[in-house]
This record gives structure tokens, C-alpha cells and sequence, in this order.
């Protein structure tokens, strides 16, 4: 927790549940990353924390931005970010949002199929696109690569057929999977990704970029490396496989740039011993849960900092759950949390490094997408 955050929460005392954002925390942790990796240009992953402050602040540090959705377009362009400091990195795209990307001069796209090369060469001709691999995601705490990406044969062929279709094939990409602590993972998808640039470089396409994607981890309760580490060898492995021919590099941090900036204050609103026995395991129920945006607890993933005012004090191994009546709104259960004995309803409860992928899973428009429309008639 930064000194500021942790000031505004006891000078304010705002209500429960609530996330506190230190965005000068967001522009220490742009430059860490800008020096641990300076020959790569930063697109901020926007749907870790589409927050205008945010954007604003990423905007005066000259990032750039990978957006999701048609709606975080609009969020960067209102943020002061032109188009061009803009790529739309969803592999999946109405026709209607990338019409309107590219009508605003948003011209870089990714695509990991045949279908979504042709919806972009009809609705955005000439366009710079980019093609996604699928790489082992060994390692991430929060897998994303059944979803997205393709294999390297194909990607060999859809990015001729960019060029056919009137395109700019303009580079690759891949994605480790996020919170990925293991620095072997990114070295394993240059070697991948190097050689097809090879090979798409001999048949006579002018590609000129490689995007590195996101997935750089903070610490939530375990060590990991720190990001010198990665920027070292990542560096190290593109010098490896290009030699001085060394393409233009992108990556797209969410997680590491904003979610060590944020703090969620909660409520304890029960604690009780399930069954009444002495023995039996501590519940602790808090004002937030799985539904109001702890949604990467998920098979216990994402593993929070958990802090309270008692620390220091005896202390016992506690499952930590969400208000609501549903079964699974359950936070920790097979790894316990070790709380203070002294913990009652009412004390507040800290979640440190939860200014990523929190807010924006309790809002109701993820990734910028609307909510759900209803009508009852
Ligand atoms: C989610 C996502 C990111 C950000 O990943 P982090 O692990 O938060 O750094 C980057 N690029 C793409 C394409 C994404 O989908």
C-alpha cells in the first residue's frame, strides 16, 4: 500500500467496498518498465483499468494503448491519445467497431483467422495488421491462450494472404498469459515468433514489428522476478534471433503498470465457526466477493494481499468469503488465508494490489462491451 493511499483511507474513511488508485504509483511503475525495456514502445492493455485518470496520466507519459473494444477506443481518443498511439488488439471485432476505429485513423489491427482478415481488409482496406500466435502460457497464473492466437503454418499463410487482401502485413504477436512469472516463457515465444518473421521476411514481406504482448506479474503474496529480469532477457532474445536487424518491439502491460496501485477497503460482516465447534474453520465473510469484482479468485488464482489492523496478533488460518447467496462467491478455501483471531464484523479489511482486473469486472460493461440490455414486455 503507497503512503498516499494509505493516508486517503484513514482521512477519508470512505464507505465499503471501495478501490483506492495512487495513479502517480501507475507513472513510477511506466517508467520502471520504460527502463527496463527501452527499445519497446508501451501499449497500455486498457481493460486491466480503464479509469480516465489513468488513461490521462498515460497519455502525459506518451504510452500508447491496446484496446479491446470500440467503447475503449473512444475512452483513449477522449483521454488525448491520437489514433495512431492506438491498436486494437481484440481478436475479435464487430465489423461496426472496426469501421469506426479506422474512420477515426486507428490503423493497426490484430486477427488470428482467416474470417476476421477478410472483415478488416473489407472494412478497414490498407490497414497495418498483425497476426497472433498461440504460445504456452506454462507458468501464468492467468492462462488466457486456449482463446486466442494460431498456429505458426497458418499464420505463415493468413499473413500472405494479408498482403493479397491489399493489407500491410506489419508484424506478430503472442501472449505469455498474464501474471506469467516465468522469464523462460517469453524467451520460448521469440524463438517461435522470430522464425516466422524469418520465413514471411524470405517470401517478401516487409514485416516490421514484434509485439510482445502483456503478462508481466507484480507480487501479490509470493516473490516474483523482478522486471529487470524480464526486460534483460527479453532483450537478450531479441538480440538473439535478429541480430541488429532488431524490429520495432510493442508491448502490452495491464496487470504490471496498475495493479500494485490499487487498494480495495472492505468490511468484515460476519466471522463465524461453521458448525459451532471450537475447531471448526473460521469463516470471515467481507462486503466484496466474487461478483463485486474479485472475480480472479477464480480457482483461487489470483492470490491478494490481505491486511487489517490487528496484524501482528495471533493469529489462524481463516476462509475468506464474498457477501453474497451465492456458492461459489467463496475467495480462499483450499489455501487458507492466516488472519488475526481478533478480527470482528465491522473492522476493515485491506485487499492490497487490486488496481488490476477489479473494477472493471463489477462494472457492468467489461473490456468497454455494454451491458446487457433489458426488456420486459
Ligand atoms: C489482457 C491483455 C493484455 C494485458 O495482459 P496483462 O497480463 O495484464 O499484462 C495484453 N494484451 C492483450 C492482447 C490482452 O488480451
Amino acid at each position: 500500500m503507497t503512503p498516499k493511499i494509505s493516508r486517503f483511507l484513514s482521512e477519508n474513511r470512505p464507505a465499503t467496498p471501495c478501490l483506492v488508485v495512487d495513479v502517480d504509483h501507475v507513472a513510477e511503475r511506466y517508467a520502471a518498465l520504460k527502463d527496463a525495456l527501452p527499445l519497446a514502445q508501451i501499449y497500455y492493455a486498457v481493460k486491466a483499468n480503464p479509469a480516465a485518470p489513468i488513461l490521462h496520466r498515460l497519455v502525459d507519459l506518451g504510452s500508447c494503448f491496446d484496446a479491446a473494444s470500440i467503447e475503449e477506443i473512444r475512452m483513449c481518443l477522449s483521454a488525448g491519445a491520437t489514433p495512431q498511439q492506438i491498436s486494437f488488439g481484440n481478436t475479435v471485432k464487430k465489423v461496426s467497431a472496426i469501421r469506426e476505429a479506422f474512420e477515426a485513423g486507428v490503423n493497426l489491427f490484430v486477427f488470428d483467422s482467416e474470417e476476421e482478415l477478410d472483415k478488416i481488409a473489407r472494412n478497414a482496406p490498407g490497414a497495418r495488421v498483425y497476426c497472433r500466435l498461440v504460445v504456452e502460457n506454462d507458468g501464468a497464473d492467468w492462462p488466457l491462450s486456449r482463446k486466442f492466437g494460431t498456429t505458426v503454418k497458418h499464420a505463415y499463410d493468413l499473413m500472405l494472404r494479408a498482403g493479397a487482401l491489399g493489407l500491410d502485413p506489419y508484424g506478430l504477436s503472442f501472449h505469455v498469459g498474464s501474471q506469467q512469472t516465468g522469464i523462460e516463457a517469453y524467451e520460448a515465444a521469440i524463438a517461435k515468433v522470430a522464425m516466422l518473421f524469418t520465413d514471411l521476411s524470405a517470401a517478401g514481406l516487409d514485416l516490421r514489428m514484434v509485439n510482445l504482448g502483456g503478462g508481466f506479474p507484480i507480487r501479490y503474496r509470493d516473490d516474483v522476478p523482478e522486471i529487470e529480469r524480464f526486460g534483460l532477457a527479453v532483450g537478450q532474445a531479441m538480440t538473439q534471433h535478429f541480430g541488429n536487424n532488431l524490429p520495432q518491439m510493442l508491448v502490452e502491460p495491464g496487470r504490471f503498470l496498475v495493479g500494485s496501485a490499487g487498494v480495495v477497503s472492505t468490511e468484515v460482516v460476519l466471522v463465524s465457526r461453521r458448525g459451532g465447534a471450537p475447531e471448526a474453520p473460521r469463516w470471515v465473510y467481507l462486503d466484496i466477493g466474487r461478483f463485486g469484482g474479485l472475480a480472479e479468485t477464480e480457482g483461487e488464482a489470483i492470490r491478494y494481499p490481505v491486511r487489517t489492523a490487528h496484524d501482528g496478533t495471533e493469529s489462524g488460518p481463516t476462509v475468506l468469503a464474498g457477501p453474497s447467496c451465492d456458492g461459489v462467491d467463496i475467495l480462499y478455501e483450499k489455501r487458507k488465508v492466516d488472519l488475526p483471531l481478533a478480527l470482528r464484523d465491522g473492522d476493515r479489511v485491506e485487499l492490497l494490489s487490486t488496481g488490476a482486473y477489479v473494477s472493471t469486472y463489477c462494472s457492468t460493461g467489461f473490456n468497454g462491451f455494454a451491458p446487457l440490455q433489458e426488456h420486459y414486455i
